[in-house]
């Protein structure tokens, strides 16, 4: 089919890098003097923009929000072969959150537009939302698929590979359309040359200020949250490397340290009769169809809270499950978005029910994972709601929720607010406690009808993997490199004996020797054990800001410089083949040992 000339923009963003940050004395980031660059995510649709521009003898324009030096990401777009830049600046956008971001951005593609296909990182590695291209596509009204993996243009229709948490989808979409870009769809947008990037004529780029992008309000007058306290994360290596020779008497100390230092995660009580009064309050858990531990989760999250502020919890989903299973696990009601097929679909239906209650409902719960990220980033463009995305814990003060929600690659906590009526907050998969059994008494299910668009045509989804046991699992052995994968059933048995979850690195899961679910690092999960053991892995800071939280880490390198040793409580020099007989020994790595 022929292609007509594309017009495509791509979303970049500019951040510091994380690796290079730290916390001040006074518990505040210290940014000063931390090199800025493009989000790691948006080269990649910076990349893949220029293709589909010279593929079909159109034109790439790059896009940022940010203070004048965010120029620099622009210039190296133009350089790398963009056509022209945008750049909406104004200290009126300064204080920006993700929706008042994705008005800026959505208000500068339509005023520098109209474009055929909106391009953007999956998130940015910084904040680590990854809800504003979803937000930007509501807010345009246009169709979403995020993560793209794979990406071919056919006349009008782009054929998508997308790669969600554990699930592959494979989608197909006409533009116009926003898609967000997944780590390895394209070697990504890379000048290194300065001299290349000092040659870019700067005409090139054009910059919008607010007034150019009508009356507002911007920047924080705009944002529905606002962020409190900041928490740094920090728990302190005990760093002592050893021969393999000796690893043994010093082991079990440290794993017992571990057991010690990290918490048991116990279920949660029962949660208590709900206070009168205030039974108008409503808290909505939006369901993701076949994920029935995270809804358990949610929805002893939303009793909870329900049992502080007051209030009914309400399933909400295309299919949320048996009603009595979601009673006994917290809610009171089941509400069905019938017909809804896709997230576009869900979020739709989600939007106008809230719209259509007596009382604007207290919070929307939904899980951090992609289909969580577009419903509830897509219902927040359309109500206006403040959306914390990817939270870690959730309390209430004074009668509003508190969504504490890590940032920097996990090198701080903060929480976050939002002023709207309703308050609506993504959840990290497995960090709640599960709910303790309820009794369960038939609850009332109503069915809405939703209209389904189905504009993203999803061909078909398959899950590949659980990765749901790397956020609950009490040890997770993290795999490098440096194991072979013909010696993988070394490690399953290991793990067997360990009661263990396996991880793996991203060159482990570029070489596709484990799925990409289980790439725990700043692109990919955080979990927080009580014990990682890192088998034949560097250490790099990309690699271990995952596993930031881990109660105890132990290292097995056959390198004694290699980085690890510097985030390890233990490491040990040492082949790991060799070491393996006196892991697998140990009494204090045995399964149930630290369950204790
Ligand atoms: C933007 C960006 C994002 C990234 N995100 C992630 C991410 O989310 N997660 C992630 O993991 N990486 C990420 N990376 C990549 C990361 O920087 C590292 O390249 C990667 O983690 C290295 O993987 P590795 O440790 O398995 O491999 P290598 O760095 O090759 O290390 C292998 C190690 O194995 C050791 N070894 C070899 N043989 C043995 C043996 N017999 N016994 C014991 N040790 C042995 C070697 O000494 C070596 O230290 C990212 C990179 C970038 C640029």
């Amino acid at each position: 089919m022929t292609t007509r000339a594309l017009r495509v923009a791509a979303l970049v963003k500019q951040i510091p890098e994380i690796e290079l940050m730290a916390m001040g004395g006074d518990g505040r980031l210290r940014r000063d003097g931390v090199p800025l660059h493009m989000n790691d995510y948006c080269r990649r649709a910076v990349a893949q923009g220029r293709e589909l521009a010279r593929a079909t003898g159109g034109t790439l324009t790059v896009v940022t929000l940010g203070p004048p030096s965010a120029e620099n990401v622009l210039r190296e777009a133009i350089a790398f072969g963009a056509d022209e830049g945008v750049l909406a600046t104004d200290p009126a956008f300064a204080g920006s959150d993700t929706l008042a971001t994705a008005r800026t951005l959505a208000a500068a593609l339509a005023v520098a537009g109209p474009f055929d296909l909106v391009l953007a990182g999956r998130n940015s590695l910084d904040a680590d939302t990854g809800q504003v291209p979803a937000q930007v596509a509501a807010l345009l009204g246009l169709p979403f698929a995020a993560g793209a993996r794979e990406l071919r243009l056919d006349g009008q229709t782009l054929r998508l590979g997308l790669e969600h948490d554990d699930e592959w989808v494979d989608a197909e979409v006409e533009v116009p359309a926003v898609v967000s870009c997944a780590e390895r769809l394209i070697s990504p947008c890379k000048i290194k040359d300065p001299a290349a990037l000092a040659a870019v004529d700067g005409t090139g780029i054009r910059r919008l200020t607010a007034a150019s992008l009508g009356p507002g309000p911007w920047g924080q007058a705009a944002s529905p949250t606002s962020v409190g306290a900041v928490r740094a994360i920090e728990v302190p290596r005990a760093r002592r490397v050893v021969p393999a020779s000796e690893a043994a008497a010093v082991l079990a100390a440290l794993v017992q340290r571990g057991a010690d230092v990290f918490e048991r995660r116990s279920a949660a009580p029962p949660a208590s009769p709900r206070p009168a009064g205030a039974m108008a309050r409503e808290t909505i858990v939006a369901v993701e169809p076949g994920r029935a531990r995270l809804t358990r989760e949610l929805l002893g999250a939303a009793a909870a809270l329900a049992a502080q502020a007051g209030g009914r919890v309400i399933a909400f989903g295309p299919d949320p499950g048996d009603a009595s299973e979601l009673a006994g696990w917290g809610a009171d009601e089941v509400v069905i978005a019938d017909g809804a097929r896709i997230e576009e679909d869900v979020a739709a239906c989600l939007a106008t029910w809230c719209r259509g209650r007596e009382v604007a409902p207290w919070a929307v719960l939904g899980p951090g994972t992609q289909w969580g990220r577009e419903v509830l980033g897509r219902a927040s463009a359309e109500l206006g709601a403040g959306l914390t995305g990817d939270a870690v814990a959730l309390t209430v003060t004074g009668g509003r929720l508190v969504a504490a929600k890590p940032a920097f690659g996990g090198l701080c906590v903060a929480d976050v607010y939002a002023s709207s009526a309703t308050q609506m907050v993504t959840v990290r998969a497995g960090v709640l406690p599960l709910p303790g059994p309820r009794d369960a008494t038939a609850i009332p299910v109503t069915t809405v009808p939703a209209a389904p668009v189905s504009r993203l045509r999803v061909l078909h989804r398959k899950r590949t993997d659980d990765s749901g046991d790397l956020a609950t699992a009490e040890v997770v052995i993290g795999v490098g490199a440096g194991v072979a994968p013909e010696d993988y059933p070394l490690l399953r048995d290991l793990a067997r004996l360990m009661g263990a979850a396996l991880a793996a690195t991203r060159k482990v899961t570029d070489s596709g020797w484990m799925p990409r679910s289980r790439q725990v690092g700043i692109t990919g999960h955080s979990a927080a054990p009580r014990l990682y053991l890192a088998l034949g892995t560097s250490g790099k800071f990309n690699h271990m800001a995952g596993v930031r939280a881990a109660g105890t880490i132990v290292a097995v390198n056959i390198d004694p410089q290699a980085p690890v040793f510097g985030f390890a409580d233990l490491g040990i020099v040492g082949d790991w083949r060799q070491v393996l007989p006196l892991l697998a020994a140990s009494p204090a790595l045995r399964k149930g040992y630290l369950a204790k």
